[in-house]
């Protein structure tokens, strides 16, 4: 039997995780990436053990994590300093990476399972016979065509499959910054992060390599002078005093991103498949957009590979994906809701939330879940 052949549109986490776990299983596979080079915005992302073991299964989990710190700790802080919430992370593993580093550590991966990625490649649709439509307007047959553009994906839009789209009232600018060398001296390794509350606006603070610090700041969408890039920094240091050294070292680069929840009728049609952003993407309040991305990229390919048929390969592989990347949608958007709260009521549900055995376990199913393929 001549091998099968996949056309994926996107070399982000989904995508490429998608290309080694096919090429793994036999398929032929070519990725499009629109841009001219693999690089990717956000800076850093946690990693916890589910995507860690999808990492592992398609064999970048050694490369992706090198110089990681294990991030066990979150201190959950007031405008004041003061401590509301410590939450542990034990018996599994996450790690705080810089985001690049897994790029590069699936792209490495994908090139050893005989992937080719296209640079400059830019996909504007797709049809259910399996054609993926490129902007040069050349058609690439495949039996199977994966939708991983992101959130604003063209595949998405021109197969018709977006039930709904939700921006949210909050968004984030991402940076990376160098440690000084007293953190890099530091006891801990960085295994402690600290998420800071002012208002509306928060600052997460994440050791990220051996190097470098990982800063989000969050704040509400509206809250123009807050999200202007640069980062205008006496703004946040007027919200955070007490970090004003740190705001300090914030430099000209950052990017703004505001939170969205996509929902999809299906997540597929006929032999075009969507996964990562472009089919479920969700606030990322319990970092699990890029892990459920990794995940239901793997599933794609081990369904396909139990059942020959690719239609019914991918209604199995929905059917038995799909509730847990709902579970995280849902338990994800609540824990966003305090954010635009009163300050006294959010920190008492924060703590309450630190506190509550049902509250954690709903928010660490996903990551305590043992994906399909490893
Ligand atoms: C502030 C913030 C913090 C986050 N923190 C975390 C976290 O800690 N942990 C976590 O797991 N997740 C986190 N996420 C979510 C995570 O970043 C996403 O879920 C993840 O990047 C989705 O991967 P993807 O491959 O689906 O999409 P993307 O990362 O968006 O990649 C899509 C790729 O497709 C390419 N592309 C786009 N259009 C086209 C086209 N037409 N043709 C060809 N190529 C195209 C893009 O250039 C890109 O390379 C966070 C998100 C935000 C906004």
């Amino acid at each position: 039997m001549s091998k099968r052949h996949a056309e994926i549109a996107g070399a982000g986490f989904a995508g490429l995780t998608a290309a080694c776990a096919l090429a793994q299983r036999g398929w032929t596979v070519r990725v499009h990436e629109r841009a001219d080079r693999l690089r990717t915005t956000g800076a850093g992302i946690y990693i916890y053990e589910n995507g860690l073991r999808v990492l592992e299964a398609v064999g970048a989990y050694a490369e992706a994590v090198k110089g990681a710190p294990f991030a066990h700790t979150r201190e959950v802080r007031d405008g004041r300093d003061r401590l509301i919430a410590v939450h542990r992370w034990t018996g599994s593993r996450v790690f705080s990476i810089v985001r690049q580093n897994v790029i590069n550590a699936l792209a490495a991966a994908a090139a050893r399972s005989g992937v080719e990625i296209v640079m400059g490649s830019a996909a504007v649709g797709a049809t259910p016979e399996g054609e993926l439509i490129l902007a040069d307007g050349r058609r690439q047959k495949a039996d199977l065509v994966v939708g991983a553009d992101g959130s604003n994906s063209r595949l998405r839009d021109s197969l018709g499959l977006l039930a709904k789209r939700k921006f949210l009232v909050d968004g984030c600018t991402r940076l990376l910054m160098e440690k000084t060398a007293a953190e890099r001296a530091g006891s801990d390794g960085g295994a402690t992060t600290v998420e800071y509350w002012s208002g509306t606006r928060r600052v997460l603070y994440t050791p990220c390599s051996e190097t470098e610090i990982y800063i989000a700041l969050t704040m509400l969408d509206s809250d123009e002078a807050a999200k202007a890039v640069p980062v205008r920094r006496e703004e946040w240091q007027r919200a955070f005093p007490h970090l004003q050294k740190l705001i300090d070292r914030i430099g000209e680069q950052g990017r703004y991103d505001r939170f969205d929840l996509i929902r999809l009728k299906r997540w597929s049609a006929g032999r075009v498949a969507m996964i990562g952003d472009a089919a479920h993407a969700l606030p990322p309040n319990i970092g699990q957009g890029g892990g459920c991305a990794m995940m239901n990229a793997l599933s794609l390919a081990v369904y396909l590979y139990r059942e020959s048929d690719v239609a019914t390969a991918l209604a199995t592989w929905e059917r038995a994906e799909r509730p847990l990347t709902e579970h995280a949608q849902r338990i994800s958007y609540l824990l966003g809701l305090p954010t635009t709260w009163p300050p006294a009521l959010r920190a008492f549900t924060l703590a309450l939330a630190g506190r509550s055995k049902w509250l954690t376990a709903q928010r660490t199913r996903t990551a305590l879940h043992r994906p399909t393929g490893t």
